[in-house]
Parts: C-alpha cells; sequence; structure tokens
C-alpha cells in the first residue's frame, strides 16, 4: 500500500493522502491533498462506485495546475467516496458528514461539488465542519452554473483570442457542442459580442441555420428538458454533425474526446475555445495547431466556475465575481497565447509551462516546498 502512495509521487505531491474508513456507517474514503504552496487546496468531492487512489491523485494534480494556471491563491486537492450516489439521501447525508467530520482538521483542504455531490452536500460539509464551496444561495453560494460562470470565461477567453487569429466577434459565427450549463451560456455571452449561432448539438442531435439560432428559444427547450433538435428553427443534423460546420468558431461544451484523429480532418473551424474537458485528443491538437487552428485549452478557457468558487469563499457577491472571472480569465488567455507565439509551443504547453512556473515560484518561497 505504502509503495502505490509513493509511486505515484513527483517533484509537484502530492503532499499528503489520507484514507477514511468506518464500517458501521459505509464510508471508504480517499483525501490526496496535492499541493498547497500557492494556497490551501480547492477541488471536489467525488462519488462513485468506482473511484481509485489513482484517480484521485490524478484530479488532485489537475487542481494544483488549474489553480495555478487560472490565478488563483489556492492549491490543489480532491477527494472521493467509494459509494453509489443514488444512495438514500438520509444515508448519503450521513456518509459524507461522516467523511467531512474525520477530515475536520485538514484546513488545507476545501471541499467542492463534483460528480455525485451538488449544493446540497456542499452544505452538510459546511455544517459539520465549515469548510465548502459551491454552497447553495442561502448559504451565500453562487449558483454558478445557473448564472452561467464557465460560459462567461469562454466568451472573455474567444474575445482576447482575436487578437491572435483571423476571428473578429462582431463578423464571427460559432458552433456549440453540448447546450448545457456551459455551452448555453458560451452562446449567450459571445452572442453579446456580436457572435452567430449558427449550430448546436446535445445528447440527441444537432440543429443548424447559416442565418443562425434564436439562442434564448433554444435556451427555454432545454430547461423544459427537451433537446435543441426540437425547435422548429433550422434544420436537423445527427449528433456528431457539428463537429464539420462551417463555422468560425468552435465550442466544445460536452464529453472528452471528442475530436480525435479520425475526424480532425472534418474540422473547419479557425479557432476553439475548449469549455469541455480534454475534448481533444493530444495527437488531434497538435494537428489542428500545424493546420493553423487557434486552441485555447481547458484549463484557462473553462475555469470560470473555479475561480468563481474560489469567490465565493472569500464572501464575494456574483457581481464581484464575474468581474473577477473576466480579468482573469482575459489576462491568462493572453499571457498563455503571448507566450505561445513567443516561444513557438501550442496554447497548452505554454498553459502547462505558465501552471508549472507559478507553482514552482510558490515552492521555492517553502521551507518544505510542497506546503
Ligand atoms: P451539462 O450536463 O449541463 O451539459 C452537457 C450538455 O452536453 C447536455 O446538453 C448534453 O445533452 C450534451 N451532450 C452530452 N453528450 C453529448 C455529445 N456526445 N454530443 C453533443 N452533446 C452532448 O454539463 P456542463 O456543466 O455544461 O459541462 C459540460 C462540460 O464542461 C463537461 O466536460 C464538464 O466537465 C466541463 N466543465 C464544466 C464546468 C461547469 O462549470 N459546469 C466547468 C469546467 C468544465
Amino acid at each position: 500500500m505504502n509503495a502505490v502512495v509513493f509511486e505515484l509521487g513527483d517533484e509537484y505531491g502530492p503532499y499528503k493522502t489520507i484514507h477514511v474508513f468506518n464500517q458501521r456507517l459505509g464510508v471508504r474514503g480517499i483525501l490526496v491533498i496535492d499541493n498547497v504552496a500557492i494556497g490551501p487546496a480547492i477541488g471536489g468531492l467525488r462519488m462513485a462506485k468506482d473511484v481509485t487512489l489513482a484517480e484521485c491523485a490524478r484530479l488532485a494534480r489537475a487542481m494544483t495546475l488549474k489553480n495555478a494556471a487560472a490565478g488563483l491563491a489556492h492549491g490543489g486537492g480532491k477527494s472521493v467516496l467509494m459509494a453509489d450516489p443514488a444512495m438514500p439521501i438520509g444515508k448519503k447525508e450521513d456518509v459524507i458528514r461522516a467523511f467531512a467530520h474525520a477530515l475536520r482538521t485538514e484546513d488545507q483542504y476545501i471541499f467542492g461539488p463534483d460528480m455525485g455531490t451538488n449544493e446540497q452536500c456542499m452544505a452538510w460539509v459546511r455544517d459539520e465542519i465549515g469548510r465548502s464551496v459551491g454552497l447553495p444561495k442561502a448559504l451565500g453560494g453562487i449558483p454558478l452554473d445557473e448564472l452561467g460562470a464557465t460560459g462567461y470565461g469562454v466568451a472573455a477567453a474567444a474575445e482576447v483570442a482575436q487578437d491572435f487569429c483571423d476571428v473578429t466577434l462582431t463578423k464571427a459565427t460559432m458552433a456549440i457542442q453540448g447546450f448545457g450549463s456551459v455551452g448555453m451560456h458560451a452562446a449567450r455571452f459571445l452572442a453579446r459580442d456580436g457572435v452567430t449561432l449558427i449550430a448546436a448539438s446535445d445528447s440527441k442531435g444537432t440543429v443548424y441555420s447559416p442565418e443562425g439560432l434564436d439562442i434564448e428559444s433554444l435556451i427555454t427547450l432545454k430547461h423544459e428538458g427537451r433537446s435543441v433538435v426540437d425547435s422548429d428553427r433550422g434544420s436537423k443534423l445527427a449528433r456528431d454533425d457539428i463537429v464539420s460546420v462551417q463555422a468560425d468558431i468552435w465550442i466544445p461544451a460536452a464529453r472528452p474526446d471528442v475530436i480525435r484523429m479520425d475526424n480532425v480532418g472534418k474540422m473547419k473551424s479557425k479557432l476553439i475555445v475548449q469549455g469541455a474537458n480534454i475534448p481533444v485528443t493530444t495527437d488531434a491538437e497538435v494537428a489542428l495547431h500545424e493546420a493553423g487552428v487557434l486552441i485555447i485549452p481547458d484549463f484557462i478557457a473553462n475555469a470560470g466556475g473555479v475561480i468563481c468558487a474560489a469567490m465565493e469563499y472569500q464572501g464575494m457577491d456574483e457581481n464581484r465575481a464575474f468581474e473577477i472571472i473576466r480579468n482573469k480569465v482575459s489576462e491568462n488567455t493572453r499571457i498563455v497565447l503571448s507566450n505561445a507565439r513567443q516561444r513557438h509551443t501550442t496554447p497548452r504547453q505554454a498553459a502547462t509551462s505558465l501552471a508549472r512556473e507559478r507553482v514552482t515560484a510558490a515552492m521555492d518561497t517553502h521551507r518544505f516546498g510542497l506546503y
């Protein structure tokens, strides 16, 4: 067991790994605090039957880099509970409260929501130990999916990208894959900048109109639990046909690995702003870069949600939080795209270097580096 934990380590962490077990309550959980050189770790609590230590450690590292790249005063961590998130609510409350209580003295980790947990779960954690983000509104939470914090950041990234590619927002068209919390708000905010939505997809299919789609009516359909293909406007295409739509800006906001070597040749857009996490495989991303497509990598473009959560933790209201999302995402996009241009690298390489440089600089200020 020791060997497994230590084999996961490198110069950045993980600094601390804690297993929590309670047979009577059915608690089987792990906390990985990866690196807190920049500040206390923020990272989600994932609840799923098949989560592992290795997954938890990988996600904790992703949070170290994402928080550093976002310019937040937070390190990275993650926690997992090996359990069915659809268990009866009373039992779920007991398990989450017991797990949080066991970690009550780990004040360098702040819980957030992730797969299998939500704002209600974060309210239990807050009540138990006082440290969580992604809270309900009644507790000072900022409802980031409802307000579109991540989509707002995606739009801010696209605004900066204009200076680095042949796209002018006021004349541009966009296609959005995955018209959910991230996608619909990205569409709404970019439309304010003058961009025309010509295609949108969800798990049921794609709606397409070169003259432009009505964003508000598509949002209404989704809120009614229907699909974008139920719209009475535009033509209806297969779900994955959105990949080959001729739009200036393409925004993936659904699933990982949707652009791969087998379909990358269909892509006709000049700018891809990654709302989803890892929507393009590594080799396809390099192929697009070499073909002159500008890509804003996920952890720069979709940082609006985590920035919003960190601002909530500092007690800010939604207006101030949105101002900070715009400032941070714009600034980081500009740094990443300028560095990529100067150093002749991909934007992802530039973004990863930026995050590592920030973590390393913070580590150099500590006697023990990681903490
Ligand atoms: P969501 O569930 O609100 O929306 C997802 C949408 O994608 C739904 O409309 C769904 O029908 C559609 N979809 C699913 N499979 C599809 C497919 N194969 N093709 C086209 N559409 C498909 O989810 P969300 O919160 O908007 O998150 C979307 C992505 O963004 C995820 O990868 C998530 O990890 C990432 N992300 C979300 C946030 C956030 O703040 N919500 C922040 C960072 C990253």
